[in-house]
This record gives structure tokens, sequence and C-alpha cells, in this order.
């Protein structure tokens, strides 16, 4: 029985050759006479991703990987019920129509066992499909055709409604004399607490905690902004704009907020 009964959520994070070590431990998980538990690491949410179209599965396992999952990628509801029986998920996202049966059936047996949060991906948007998915336990569902941009935003959002109450706040972090308390809501420079919009905050917490490294426009836009924004991009500008000037950063010698063209910002290191 290798789903969770205790969840645990964290935000999405770094880890060293992620990629190859979920390949090696589905390798290893489907070896026949395996028979412990593979363990995800920690920080790096495990998805199972039960879907059979490869057109689909491909390019959207790369985006999970990209935004910081760990994907493994079942094309069968056996496939899927193995892979659940010896490792653990953070969450599975699950493809209604697969070869060898009905994604319901699926998400039926993961339910007797686990209360592993469930994502059904339909292509019928049916209002009955979405109550029979529901009724079975399942948490949410997306409609197809659908962007991975939506579907990462909608297991974000599930993955913190089920974690037993919402991560922990990280740490209060000094970056030379920027303060910044995710707890308390709170940023001060040099000692004086500075008045941020509370978009500017969550981008100031969200640079701040991959100070040193680069974090892509696009995380920004889905970390920050809502999981149904569709509007500009430039607003991420205007917005780091004004988190510079508040932060007293001139755009071409900033202490705090670095342009990386084409990518997307850098805080400095702590
Ligand atoms: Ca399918």
């Amino acid at each position: 029985m290798g789903l969770h009964s205790q969840r645990r959520v964290g935000a999405p994070s770094r880890r060293p050759a992620a990629g190859k070590e979920s390949v090696r431990d589905r390798g290893a998980a489907l070896e026949a006479g395996y028979s412990g538990i593979v363990e995800p690491a920690a920080g790096r949410p495990r998805i199972l991703f039960v879907e059979d179209e490869r057109s689909i599965s491909e390019p959207f396992a790369k985006a999970l990987a990209r935004e910081g999952f760990e994907p493994v990628t079942a094309f069968t509801a056996a496939e899927a019920l193995a892979l659940a029986e010896r490792m653990e998920f953070d969450l599975v996202l699950l493809d209604l129509n697969l070869p060898d049966g009905d994604g319901r059936d699926v998400c039926r047996e993961l339910r007797r066992k686990s209360d592993v949060p469930i994502v059904m991906l339909t292509a019928r948007g049916t209002e009955l499909d979405r109550v029979v998915g529901l009724e079975l336990g399942a948490d949410d569902y997306v409609v197809k055709p659908f962007s991975s941009a939506e579907v990462i935003a909608r297991i974000r959002a599930v993955l913190r409604r089920s974690g037993n109450g919402s991560p922990a706040p990280a740490a209060a972090q000094t970056i030379g004399e920027l303060t910044v308390d995710p707890g308390a809501r709170q940023a001060s420079l040099a000692g004086e607490e500075l008045d941020l919009t509370r978009r500017e905050f969550d981008l100031l917490v969200r640079l701040a905690r991959d100070a040193g490294n680069v974090v892509t426009r696009e995380e920004l836009l889905s970390s920050v902004w809502d999981e149904n924004w569709y509007g500009s991009t430039k607003t991420l500008d205007v917005h780091v704009g004004t988190l510079r000037r508040k932060l007293g950063d001139e755009a071409e010698s900033p202490t705090y907020i670095h342009t990386v063209r084409g990518v997307g910002f850098r805080m400095a290191a702590p």
C-alpha cells in the first residue's frame, strides 16, 4: 500500500537530478519482485499522471518537471494501480478514458485505499461526468483540451487545499538590509517596514524563496497571480517595477532584484 494517508505537501522546490531519479524509481517500482515503497524526495511533489495519449502525456510531464513536480506516467489503468501500490504520490492526475478501463474505476479503487488527491481529466465536459467524478472521491476535474498552465494551477490549488492546513510558512529571510517574513507578511528594509501591496509582497516572497537563483516569468505568473489569470505579462513587469522602487533598486544596477533577460528575475543571494 504505497499511497499517503498523511499527505505531505510542500511548495515545489529544486532538487538535483530529479528527472533521472523519477525514471529510475519507476523502473524499480515496476520490476518484478520489488516490494518496497519508493518514497518521494522531500519538497518535490510526486504526481502520478495516468494518460494513454502520448501527445498529451509527454509534453505535459515535461511541464510538470519544469514546474518543480516529479511526474510519473502510467499509460493504462492496470499500470496506474500497480504504480500506486508501490510508490507514494502527492496527487493523481487521472484520464477518464483509458485503453484497458474507465478512469472512474481507477478513481474508485484508489479511493478505497487512500485519500491521495485525485484530479480527473475528461474530454466530456458534461455535468454528469463532473458529478460522477466528484462523487467517486475525485478532488477536482479538468476538461480537455487544457493548457499545462491551467492544470498545474489546478494541481497547486488542490495540493494547497488538501494539505493538512497549508504548508508551514517559510522562516523570515535576510538578504542584505532586506528582511522578508512570509509568516507575518512583513518586509522591512534597513529596519523600516515596507508598505507593499499583496501582489508585491507575494512576488517578493517568491523571489526571496529562491534567492540567488532565477525564477522564470511563467513561474512568477502562475505562483503569484490567480490560477485564472490570463492577463498580459506586462503586469509582472509593472509589479517588479514598483517593488524595485520600494526596495530602492535602480534598473541598471539593482541591489536586490536582477533581470535575467528572456527568462525571469533573480533575487540577490542572502
Ligand atoms: Ca485517454
